[in-house]
């Protein structure tokens, strides 16, 4: 362990900069150094704006997304289709939707996918209040866009069970092709799932 050249509020400065993602130590203490750096311009500011993130955020009591006020900014949008249900794992999928724009719809978040070797089962995910809310009527389109992985898939199809009779329509996001992408250098898989769900032209 090399010897400590900083304080102990800087050190643990470093130490839960070093947890975000994308930030390893060293890239921590670079991020640190700005910070002691530009104190009145930077870090005090991002002090303020994490302390006053941190004492107002909420888990949305309908949807299960983060944000600071409830219900959720989306699922306060009177603008939104609400016939339209878009299921996302986790809020990270939410924002990456948004951020393209991809739907108007509202949103449900899982908080997870199905794990039986991680022990997560239905129990831990949010998969009753979705049902519920399928339930109540007036959804005509649950979208289940959930990652490309086994346990994605799998959560996917045990939710399209629970829905079964709910009357909605369920889909799913589509496999295949991504935009710009040369199909010489897509992978077995992806371009197999892009053959079996091609689309009329
Ligand atoms: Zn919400």
């Amino acid at each position: 362990m090399a010897r400590s050249v900083v304080g102990p509020e800087i050190e643990k400065l470093i130490q839960l900069l070093a947890r975000l993602p994308g930030l390893g130590p060293r890239s921590a203490r670079r991020a640190a150094l700005v910070l002691l750096k530009k104190k009145e311009a930077l870090m005090e500011p991002l002090a303020k704006a994490v302390a006053e993130a941190a004492a107002a955020v909420s888990v949305c009591p309908v949807c299960g997304n983060v944000d600071t006020q409830s219900p959720c900014t989306i699922c306060r949008d009177a603008g939104r289709d609400r016939s339209v249900l878009v299921v996302v794992e986790d809020v990270g999928d939410l924002w990456a939707l948004e951020r393209a724009t991809a739907t108007r719809g509202r949103y449900h978040v899982l908080g997870g996918v199905l794990s039986p070797l991680d022990g997560i089962g239905p129990d831990d995910l949010n998969i009753a209040s979705l049902n519920g809310r399928v339930r109540e009527g007036g959804i005509s389109e649950v979208v289940l866009a959930m990652n490309a992985t086994v346990e994605g898939q799998t959560t996917a199809h045990y939710i399209t069970d629970q829905l079964a009779g709910s009357g909605a329509r369920i889909t799913r996001l589509a496999h295949g092709v991504p935009v710009g992408g040369e199909l010489d250098y897509l992978d077995d898989g992806t371009l197999a799932a892009a053959m079996k769900s091609r689309t009329p032209f």
